[in-house]
């Protein structure tokens, strides 16, 4: 049997961190599987779901590399995902099914009948339940001006039994769940019924979602018994949590997808962090996202939430920013670098900066870091308190000295530029930092920078005697 995956968002707003870790899952084990990840936009509630959020979405999966595998769908306007709205007729046509089979009866109580019911069962500390007040009833009685919802006809004894892949087996009596409403009086399906449907209809053999959708997989269970349906497997994923042990949530900052792009994390680095929070494979911290298609299962999966740690997540991005090619690099910074600049960079500057990338990624944790510690490259940078106090009388002396040696180099490489500074301070009886430091200073504004040599070499001559004129003369 070949694996069929969903991700299934809700388009009412942006793609969520913590979702992205369920869509990385159920792709993860597509690939693994050699099966097939399904993309479905939930986008039944009309007044929350919007068109801007259904981009965001797509948007952030397409950063995040999980390429779905929907054909077109010609009830979504042919369009590459599945719409659950475009499918309502099918819902509909379900709930009417299950009632002609005996597994769904139309309700007809009322909203303050209902309402009445449950201040009652209150008032007797019962647990608030529809209480089947239809199940039975004849059609004969049904009031004439009332539209009926339709509910499913729930087995009353035994219990529903659910073999997580995650969880392990869990068990909810049946006579804890009540006539859950399918089919609303508007003939609207409810979020329960849709999915199933959903979910038989595009043949999803494995249900891999938060385990916050628990309590919903015991009904959902029904309704495919209730269908004769295959139950899929489920593996029910533990929560994430904030760095204080609390759910994950805005208030813990960087909460979409694109936060993360904006702050300069590389999409592998976010796949390798949000795979490791919840699975793991021995003592791997770094795992490709090969690697990871090849080794993924559920085994590796833990039971408890876990915490996001954002300093881990630096670290990790950190190490495939290592990795990265400084073409793609320089694509990425380059946005950074026109927001600090006010303008984009020429093709001589992008070239600088690939030069300057293999100096500047060990130092760097982000893509915007690098777009920091380049920015001197391209622009003069007011000197830093720290960089001012390396500017002595004396250091401006020699700076001046060892303008006359630059202007006469035949070659301004990063060598020739080492050599004469080497010289100078060996003439000097001065430590190498004595010379290069104020170097440093003068062409960065700052105290600390890449290899400073090499620095000045991309720079170029001018630039470079132009730099240590201004801070010499100022
Ligand atoms: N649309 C639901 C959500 O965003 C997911 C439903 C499911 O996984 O079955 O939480």
């Amino acid at each position: 049997m070949s694996v069929v995956v969903r991700f299934p968002p809700s388009p009412t707003g942006f793609l969520h961190i913590g979702s992205a870790r369920t869509a990385l899952f159920n792709w993860l084990y597509a690939k693994h599987t050699g099966g097939t990840f399904l993309l479905r936009v939930e986008d039944t509630d009309r007044e929350r779901s919007t068109p801007e959020s259904v981009a965001t979405i797509l948007e952030g999966m397409q950063w995040l590399g999980f390429d779905w595998d929907n054909t077109t769908d010609p009830k979504n306007n042919g369009k590459t995902y599945y719409s659950q709205f475009e499918h309502r007729e099918r819902h509909a046509e379900v709930a009417r099914q299950m009632v002609a089979n005996g597994t769904a009866y139309y309700c007809y109580a009322s909203t303050q009948e209902l309402d009445a019911m449950r201040a009652e069962q209150k008032a007797k500390g019962l647990p608030q339940r529809y209480d089947g007040r239809w199940r039975d009833r004849p059609a004969s009685e049904a009031p004439a001006d009332v539209k009926p919802v339709v509910r499913l006809k729930a087995p009353l004894t035994g219990e529903t039994v659910v073999d997580d892949k995650v969880m392990g087996r869990i068990t909810v009596q049946n006579s804890q769940l009540d006539d859950m409403v399918l089919l609303r009086g508007d003939g609207t399906p409810t979020y329960m019924l849709a999915v199933v449907v959903d979910d038989h209809d595009m043949g999803v053999t494995h249900v891999i979602r938060g385990d916050d959708h628990m309590t919903n997989t015991f009904r959902q269970v029904q309704i495919y018994r209730a269908m004769g349906w295959d139950v899929p497997v489920y593996a029910h994923l533990p929560m994430i949590l904030g760095p204080d042990g609390a759910k994950l949530s805005k208030r813990h900052g960087a909460p979409a997808v694109s936060d993360y792009r904006d702050k300069g994390y590389l999409p592998e680095a976010i796949r390798n962090y949000l795979l490791r929070l919840c699975w793991s494979h021995g003592d791997d911290e770094l795992i490709s996202t090969e690697q990871a298609v090849a080794w993924f299962d559920f085994d590796g999966i833990g039971k408890s939430p876990a915490r996001f740690d954002f300093v881990k997540l630096a670290h990790v991005n950190a190490h495939y920013i290592g990795l990265a090619d400084n073409e793609r690099l320089a694509d990425l910074a380059a946005p950074f670098l026109k927001e600090a600049l006010g303008r984009d960079l020429t093709a001589a500057e992008r070239d600088v900066l690939i030069r300057a990338l293999p100096d500047i990624k060990p130092r760097v944790q982000t893509v915007r870091e690098i777009a920091e510690a380049t920015l001197f490259y391209f622009h003069r940078l007011p000197l830093h308190e720290k960089a001012q106090k390396l500017l002595t009388p004396e250091a401006k002396a020699h700076l001046r000295d060892l303008a006359e040696r630059l202007k006469a180099l035949p070659d301004f490489t990063a060598e020739a530029i080492e050599g004469a500074f080497r010289a100078y301070a060996e003439e000097k009886a001065l430590k190498l930092g004595g010379v290069a430091q104020p170097l440093r200073a003068a062409l960065t504004g700052s105290n600390v920078s890449p290899p400073i040599f090499t620095a000045a070499a991309l720079l170029g001559r001018a630039e470079v005697l132009g730099r240590v004129q201004a801070v010499v003369e100022g």
